[in-house]
C-alpha cells in the first residue's frame, strides 16, 4: 500500500506509458531504461504556492498555484499554465509527465513541466483576471527563467494572460528574456504560435491518411468530428476546411454543435464568430447558426457518419462506449488535439482495430505526438528570442510541417522496430510515440 494520496490522472498517464514500454522489446534491448522509468516518474521539483488577489469589490481572494518541474534532461522545463477550477496536483503531474515525452518528440531541446492554478476565469472581469495573473507571476517568477523553466498557455491562459504575466516578470526581475512563450508579437511572440497546435494536429493526420491509403487520399471530402472550441479546435477546423474536409462538430463544456449529415459543415465565418464568443468568455449557445445544439452532450454519439475524429477539448473526453459509437459511425483516424483526450478504454477500443481484412482498419494517434505542434512552435519562439530575431509566418509554418512529419516518421519507425506489427496491421502510434519519446529522455538522463 502506498502512503501517497491517490493521483488518478497521473496514474492513468503513467500506466499508459509504462504498459506500452513493457509490452515492447525496449527493456530487453536497454535494461538500464527500467530504472530510468522509475526515476522519471518522480518530478525533479514541485512548487506550490498561494496566490492572493483583490476582486472588483475590494475583497481578498486566494487560490492555489503550482509549477511541476518534471524533467530537465533535454533542456529547460517547458510546458503550459492551466487556469481552471479542476486544477490539482494529479492533473498537473499527468500533464507535466506527458509533456516530457511530447517535447522530446519535437526533436528540440526542451525538458518537461506544467503549472497553473485552481482559478476560474469564467465569470471574472478582465480587471480581476489581470490582477490574478500579476499576483500569480509575483510568486512564480522566482522559480523560472529563459534557461530554467519556460511556461506558456494552456486551458484558461491565452496570449492576453501571457502578456500580463510577461510584464510582471519583466518588472519583478528587471530582465527582458524569452521566459514565456505564446507571447503577443510586441513582446517577441512567434508568428503561427496561436495556430500551431491545431495546424500541427492536421499535418500529423495528413501523414496518417497518406500512409494508410498508400498516398492516394488526403483530407479532401473527409468528414471530421472535432470537440472543443478553443485555440486548438478552431485552428484545426480552419486547416481541415482549407484542405477540403468537412468539419461536422465543435463543443464547449456545456454542449455541442453538430452539422447535419447533408450540410457542408462549419464555415470559416461561423468559426470566426465562435472565436469572438470565446474571447468574450461566452458559451456556444450564443452562436448563431442553423445546426443542432445538443445541451450537456459531447459530439461523439451525435455526429453520424465520420472519417476523422479530433478530440481537442480536455482530458478523458472519449469513453470506451463513445469510441465504439465512433467506430460504428465509420471513424478511421483518431488523433488527440487535447492531452489524454481518450480514456484507456477508448484507446484499447481503437487499438484493437489496427488490422482489417476489409480495409476498414482504424488508426489512433496520442496527444503527445499529434498535438506536439504547439510546444514545437514554442520551442521555435525560444530560439527566435535567444537569437534576437524574428522568422516570417512562412518560415515558422515550414519548420512546423517538418517537425510534424519527422514526429510521425519517428513514431512509425520506432513502433515497427520495438513492437513488430502483425501482417496487414498499422504500427501502433501509441507505442511508437511512447518508446521514441521515452528513449530520447532516458538516454539523456
Ligand atoms: N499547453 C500546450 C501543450 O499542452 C503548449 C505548451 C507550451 O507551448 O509550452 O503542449
Amino acid at each position: 500500500m502506498s502512503n501517497l494520496a491517490p493521483e488518478p490522472e497521473f496514474e492513468q498517464a503513467y500506466k499508459e506509458l509504462a504498459s506500452t514500454l513493457e509490452n515492447s522489446s525496449l527493456f530487453e534491448k536497454n535494461p538500464e531504461y527500467k530504472k530510468a522509468l522509475e526515476v522519471a516518474a518522480i518530478p525533479e521539483r514541485v512548487i506550490q504556492f498561494r496566490v492572493v488577489w483583490e476582486d472588483d469589490k475590494g475583497q481578498c481572494q486566494v487560490n492555489r498555484g503550482y509549477r511541476v518541474q518534471f524533467n530537465s534532461a533535454l533542456g529547460p522545463y517547458k510546458g503550459g499554465l492551466r487556469f481552471h477550477p479542476t486544477v490539482n496536483l494529479s492533473i498537473l503531474k499527468f500533464l507535466g509527465f506527458e509533456q516530457i515525452f511530447k517535447n522530446a518528440l519535437t526533436g528540440l531541446q526542451m525538458g518537461g513541466g506544467k503549472g497553473g492554478a485552481d482559478f476560474d476565469p469564467k465569470g471574472k472581469s478582465d480587471n480581476e483576471i489581470r490582477k490574478f495573473c500579476v499576483a500569480f507571476m509575483r510568486e512564480l517568477n522566482k522559480h523560472i527563467g529563459a534557461d530554467t523553466d519556460v511556461p506558456a498557455g494552456d486551458i484558461g491562459v491565452s496570449p492576453r494572460e501571457i502578456g500580463w504575466m510577461f510584464g510582471t516578470y519583466r518588472a519583478e526581475r528587471n530582465r527582458w528574456e524569452g521566459v514565456l512563450t505564446g507571447k503577443g508579437g510586441a513582446w517577441g511572440g512567434s508568428l503561427i504560435r496561436p495556430e500551431a497546435t491545431g495546424y500541427g494536429l492536421v499535418y500529423y493526420v495528413e501523414h496518417m491518411i497518406k500512409y494508410a491509403s498508400g498516398g492516394t487520399q488526403s483530407f479532401k471530402d473527409k468528414r471530421v468530428a472535432i470537440s472543443g472550441s478553443g485555440n486548438v479546435a478552431q485552428y484545426a477546423a480552419l486547416k481541415v476546411i482549407e484542405l477540403g474536409g468537412t468539419v461536422v462538430s465543435l463543443s464547449d463544456s456545456k454542449g455541442c454543435i453538430v452539422a447535419p449529415t447533408d450540410s457542408k459543415g462549419f464555415t470559416p465565418e461561423l468559426i470566426a464568430s465562435i472565436a469572438q464568443l470565446k474571447v468574450q468568455r461566452k458559451p456556444l449557445t450564443d452562436a448563431s447558426h442553423d445546426f443542432k445544439y445538443i445541451e450537456g452532450a459531447r459530439p461523439w454519439t451525435h455526429v453520424g457518419a465520420v472519417d476523422v475524429v479530433l478530440p481537442s477539448a480536455t482530458q478523458n473526453e472519449v469513453s470506451g462506449e463513445e469510441a465504439q459509437a465512433l467506430i460504428a459511425a465509420g471513424a478511421k483516424f483518431i488523433a488527440e488535439g487535447s492531452n489524454m483526450g481518450c480514456t484507456q478504454d477508448a484507446i484499447d477500443a481503437f487499438e484493437a482495430h489496427r488490422k482489417s481484412e476489409k480495409g476498414d482498419a482504424i488508426w489512433y494517434a496520442p496527444g503527445k505526438a499529434a498535438n506536439a505542434g504547439g510546444v514545437a512552435v514554442s520551442g521555435l519562439e525560444m530560439a527566435q528570442n535567444s537569437a534576437r530575431l524574428r522568422w516570417s509566418a512562412e518560415e515558422v509554418d515550414a519548420k512546423l510541417r517538418g517537425i510534424m512529419e519527422d514526429c510521425f516518421q519517428n513514431c512509425l519507425t520506432t513502433a515497427k522496430e520495438y513492437v513488430a506489427p502483425a501482417e496487414g496491421e498499422f504500427p501502433s502510434l501509441v507505442a511508437g510515440a511512447n518508446i521514441a519519446g521515452f528513449s530520447k529522455v532516458a538516454a539523456a538522463m
